[in-house]
């Protein structure tokens, strides 16, 4: 395939140069002339360990070139991949101003007749990492107004995040942990699953949207395993523990710590455990002058996401509404009501301060709660705020459903 490649940074140069390994042709464009020159002279623009060696190849052999300008370069080509970049604008959010240059620029390229005239869409990949939403409202939008109607025959608009490391990109690109390819409709793109045939990994296929947070959410997600690594290294320092010992310890547990345990989005923490060790955690944090600012966060994180839920289940409901929660421990099968009784400033059950938040505001709540010990007298050990509510057995529990549904 023709391939043109727009910005030669880290993540644009790398792709040219293990792209045009792979046996196709690239043209790259950037802006910045030292980069064009060091491309048209077999050299790579940036430093990356093996990356001289792989354009060097490509250029003896015809494979690579690169140009300030964008002209002609567009019609031949089959995926136009975008790697310009985008970095942190003064109110931190991303800088678009390159996205926008370079769309223009592909924009205007794509409205000349040959264009016009493409049997097959132009595959315009988008690398460089963006706010959700940047594909439909900002790219889109400049492809649609130079190209109208026909748009979406000559443009095929795809968001396909970069997951290399600087200093590992080479073997990153080829053996990358995930392909993600969004598309507008999120089908598949079949110009980029040719592009990634023989590189081995988990394939998502998505809406653009899914795609462009990826990054985000991979980042952020980095940066909170680095952060709290730190801080637990902090506080083991400040108490004679060896930081190291302690990491050997976590890591080893692959099945709750290093795995997809605790990471779906859902409810909020609780129990009888993960409340009361974060804040005793905190204490000893604070105690030992160690300032966990992630760990001293955890429990107020956890109760705006308590707060999110009761908007999310009370929006639109008028005062006297009738609620029926289904399960009040805090996951499914265990009967474990622990720590109602002590009043604690948050409680450690999330439904309860749900539940009491309904009740303050009006609405008439039913609880059902599964296993029938713990039933008798449930009322008066959860707080005074909803110790008078009905609460339910299976066979109340159909009683009840029934009645809501019919209310
Ligand atoms: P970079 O700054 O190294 O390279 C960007 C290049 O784009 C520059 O060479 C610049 O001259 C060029 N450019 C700017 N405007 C242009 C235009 N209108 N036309 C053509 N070229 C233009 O950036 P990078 O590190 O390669 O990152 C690029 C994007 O990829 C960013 O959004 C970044 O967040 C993302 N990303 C980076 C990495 C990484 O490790 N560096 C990894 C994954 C994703």
């Amino acid at each position: 395939m023709k391939i043109a490649i727009f910005g030669l940074g880290y993540v644009g140069s790398t792709a040219a140069g293990c792209i045009a390994s792979q046996g196709h042709s690239v043209i790259g464009i950037d802006v910045a002339e030292a980069k064009v020159k060091a491309l048209n002279e077999g050299r790579a623009p940036v430093h990356e360990p093996g990356l001289d060696a792989l354009i060097a190849r490509a250029h003896a052999q015809g494979r690579i070139s690169a140009v300030t300008r964008l002209d002609d370069e567009l019609d031949e080509c089959d995926i136009a991949i975008v790697c310009v970049g985008t970095p942190s604008g003064v109110d931190g959010s991303h800088n678009m101003s390159y996205i926008a240059q370079a769309t223009r620029s592909i924009a205007r390229a794509l409205s000349n007749d040959r264009a016009q005239a493409r049997k097959r869409p132009l595959t315009l990949a988008y690398r460089s990492t963006m706010r959700p939403g940047s594909c439909e409202n900002i790219i889109w939008p400049i492809i649609g107004q130079a190209l109208g109607e026909r748009a979406k025959e000559i443009v095929e608009l795809v968001y396909n995040p970069e997951f290399l490391r600087e200093a590992s990109a080479i073997e990153d690109y080829f053996n990358p942990p995930k392909i993600v390819i969004g598309t507008l409709d999120g089908t598949p793109s079949a110009r980029m699953a040719a592009l990634n045939e023989g590189i081995e990994a988990p394939m998502f296929e998505v809406g653009l949207r899914e795609a462009e947070i990826t990054k985000f959410v991979d980042n952020s997600w980095h940066a909170v395993k680095v952060a709290f690594a730190n801080e637990i290294g902090r506080v083991c320092q400040n108490l004679g523990i060896s930081a190291k010992a302690v990491h050997e310890i976590f890591k080893s547990d692959t099945k709750l710590n290093i795995s997809a345990y605790y990471t779906r989005p859902g409810g909020p923490f609780g129990g009888s455990c993960l409340p009361k060790d974060v804040r005793a955690l905190q204490y000893i944090a604070a105690d030992t002058g160690s300032a966990t600012h992630l760990v001293d966060a955890l429990i107020r994180s956890n109760e705006a996401h308590k707060h999110h839920q009761f908007l999310e289940a009370t929006g639109g409901l008028e005062p006297g509404a009738k609620v029926l929660l289904v399960g009040l421990a805090f996951k499914l099968d265990t009967d474990d009501l622990r720590e109602l009784l002590a009043r604690q400033l948050y409680s450690p059950v999330p439904w309860v301060d749900t539940v009491r938040a309904m009740v303050e505001r009006g609405v008439s709540m039913a609880i059902e709660f599964g296993p029938g010990k713990v039933l008798a007298g449930l009322g008066k050990r959860i707080d005074k705020a909803i110790e008078t509510l009905p609460v339910y057995d299976q066979a109340g529990l159909n009683r009840a459903l029934e009645a809501t549904r019919n209310a």
